[in-house]
């Protein structure tokens, strides 16, 4: 995604600790006193400019969202939408998502999100990738042992890449569509999503739970 410089980010960030966090390395934080409700809990990772997160928590109050992004430039423009309009159980974290499970606790999460991730098409950056399998054993660790990875990319060869890691992990896939909106089912675009399917490219999506550890 190219963004301009927004000159002000910092200023914003740093002002408007009741929205955002700014989370530093090996800086744990209590996430449930970011929301006044004890409910379940849904994060976005690279959450981009928040559309598709903002419009989920204005349509379920039930759930508490966090909102991950690693650009400024990106996640002012998600603070902006709770400036104008506040939502109580939307909270915004500016992170890398490499540093999940110092910030988060084990079995916390109920869902997580990832939407038009960037693909790293590279052979060697293959580990960068947000389905690579050292990621999938974080969100494991982070999601409660129902907790769904949801997951959304126009790009079917990074795509095609996910399935095959989340079979190998391994996972249950629970949904699997190679044209999201060609099925009967509820869907929130999100600003790339708009984007690519305006262009004419198809949106992949796959929803899949982990299988439950053998412990012995
Ligand atoms: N989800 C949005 C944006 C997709 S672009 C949409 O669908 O419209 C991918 C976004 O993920 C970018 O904003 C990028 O900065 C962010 N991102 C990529 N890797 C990340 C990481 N490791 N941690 C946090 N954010 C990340």
């Amino acid at each position: 995604m190219r963004l301009r410089h927004v000159k002000n980010a910092r200023e914003l960030i740093e002002k408007h600790s009741n929205f955002i966090l700014d989370h530093k390395r090996e800086e744990p934080v209590d996430t449930s006193k970011f929301f006044s409700k004890e409910q379940p809990l849904h994060i976005e990772i690279g959450m981009g400019k928040g559309q598709f997160i903002y419009t989920l928590a204005k349509n379920n109050p039930e759930v508490n969202y966090i909102g991950i992004e690693k650009f400024d430039s990106a996640i002012v423009k998600a603070l902006q939408k709770q400036l104008d309009s506040p939502l109580e159980n939307l909270f915004l974290i500016r992170m890398d998502a490499i540093d999940l499970t110092e910030l988060f606790e084990e079995n916390s999460i109920d869902r997580i999100y990832l939407n038009f991730s960037d693909p790293w098409p590279k052979e060697r950056h293959t580990k960068r990738r947000l389905t690579y399998k050292r990621f999938l054993a974080m969100y494991q660790k982070l999601l409660v042992p129902t907790g769904e990875v949801h997951f959304k990319t126009d790009n079917i060869d990074f795509f095609n890449y996910s399935v095959e890691s989340v079979n190998e992990y391994p996972m249950n896939m629970h949904f699997l569509s190679y044209d999201l909106h060609q099925e009967n089912v509820e869907n929130i675009m999100t600003e790339f999503e708009e984007k690519f399917s305006k262009k004419g490219f198809k949106i992949n999506k796959l929803i899949a739970t982990f299988k439950e550890e053998n412990n012995g």
